[in-house]
């Protein structure tokens, strides 16, 4: 990797014109340490850096990325897209054949809304449960990240874990007061929270894997749980499925647990690249929207033409070549990999996986919530990470995110990883 120097000026550079130098917290390294990499291009598994250095990728744009970089399909229908301009504000055919494409895919969705991100998305939901059930608190989980949104930065995961920014400045203690958060994991702790407030709880919201503060997956019974308690008090019961969704398999997290909620979020892959959310779910409570309900949601660039054009094929490819088991096999291999090494050198580490997400822990214990994520040897973790940076290998920045794999990463794509994670673990 080229010079230390050049990455420095080009951080200092970003400075002067952008806070941290950086668009969103976690890119600025701060979890790990030392100066982010500004990447020049991506192609396939790789990242290729502005100072030089080709890097194998596991962050993919959080998870986005799952075809991998430049797509060549992808690639082609934007280029056409863009010619037939890039913006309206008026509804497009592509918009339809978009939500045609979720509505298919993802079990309880009957009809979907499209936004321009996954926290958008997220807060429509929110507004939504609470126009449909007429009643205003929400049970979120404790390390769980649904986006930036003022009432939802409650012990979240993700930049705030990593930042120990467990609140935000600038959100009035009046806002988050119809937030209740209960512990992942923790079915009877939830549903005592849940009879507190039942007459008046709009929603529980859940992330059906953890991925925000690494990947924790959920115990056996605690979706279905949370499912029967949203039931019993009249609330609905939405997965924030803006990681998991089409990521495990075609119809999301929902169809790999067998749980049907009343409305799913989604985001990052959906948008092929490009900023796109969606939230959909049953139509007696989607239907509620504005223009035909009376809860309002809007956006000038929602279901924008260029970024449906990137969604529409990134879902094609996934739905044609169903790639889940290969996605699944790869990072079985990668990840026991890792544990095979660590066990061997003696070092106290756990991978947490559920099909190609994979978290890196350095600890001895169990991760099943974010109580005992956050018990990790942060500083080993920074060292494993930067170990594996100068090497070639791009993990994501924070030992609190997850790590993906996309159709892009072969067979010596993990080979070349495990040499280096077993060189850089016997340091
Ligand atoms: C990324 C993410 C969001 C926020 O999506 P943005 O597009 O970053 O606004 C919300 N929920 C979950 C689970 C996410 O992973």
């Amino acid at each position: 990797m080229a010079g230390v120097g050049i990455a420095k000026d080009l951080l200092n550079d970003a400075k002067r014109f952008i806070p941290g130098g950086v668009n969103s917290p976690v890119r600025s390294f701060k979890a790990v340490g030392g100066y982010p990499v500004f990447v020049k291009r991506g192609s396939g598994s790789k990242l290729y850096g502005e100072c030089g250095g080709e890097f194998i990728d596991y962050c993919l744009s959080w998870g986005t990325m799952i075809l991998g970089h430049a797509y060549p399909e992808v690639t082609k229908a934007l280029e056409k897209a863009v010619k037939d301009g890039t913006s309206f504000g008026a509804a497009t055919t592509k918009e339809t054949e978009l939500a045609r494409l979720i509505v298919e895919a993802i079990p309880s969705v009957e009809q979907v809304r499209l936004t321009s991100s996954g926290t958008e998305a997220v807060m429509s939901a929110i507004r939504l449960a609470r126009g449909y059930t007429k009643r205003n608190k929400i049970i979120k989980f404790e390390g769980a990240y649904h986006g930036h949104a003022d009432y939802l930065l409650v012990k979240s995961g993700s930049g705030a874990a990593t930042l120990s920014m467990p609140d935000s400045l600038g959100v009035p203690k009046d806002f988050t007061k119809h937030t209740i958060v209960a512990p992942y994991n923790d079915i009877e702790e939830t549903e005592k929270i849940a009879e507190k407030y039942k007459e008046d709880l709009a929603a529980i919201i859940v992330e059906p894997v953890a991925g925000n503060c690494g990947v924790i997956p959920p115990e056996a019974g605690f979706l279905k749980g949370l499912r029967k308690i949203a039931d019993q008090h009249g609330a609905l019961l939405i997965f924030d499925e803006v990681i998991t969704g089409f990521r495990y398999l075609y119809g999301g997290a929902q169809a790999l647990f067998g749980i049907i909620p009343d409305i799913t979020c989604l985001g990052k892959i959906i948008g092929g690249g490009l900023p796109v959310g969606a939230f959909g779910g049953r139509k007696d409570v989607i239907s509620l929207l504005a223009p035909q309900g009376g809860v309002y949601q809007a956006g000038t660039l929602s279901g924008n033409p260029i970024a449906v054009k990137a969604g529409i094929t990134t879902l094609n490819i996934l739905k044609e070549k169903n790639p889940y088991a290969e996605l699944k096999n790869k990072t079985e291999e990668l990840c026991e990999g890792i544990e095979k090494i660590a066990a061997a050198d003696k070092i106290a580490l756990r991978v947490n996986r559920v099909g190609s997400m994979f978290s890196v822990f350095f600890t001895n214990e169990a991760v099943v919530d974010y109580r005992t994520a956050k018990k990790q040897d942060t500083d080993s973790f920074k060292r494993f990470f930067h170990g594996l940076l100068k090497q070639g290998i791009y993990f994501s920045p924070s030992g609190f995110e997850a790590n993906f794999l996309s159709l892009a990463h072969s067979k010596g794509d993990i080979e070349k990883t495990l040499e280096v994670i077993s060189e850089v673990l016997k340091k």
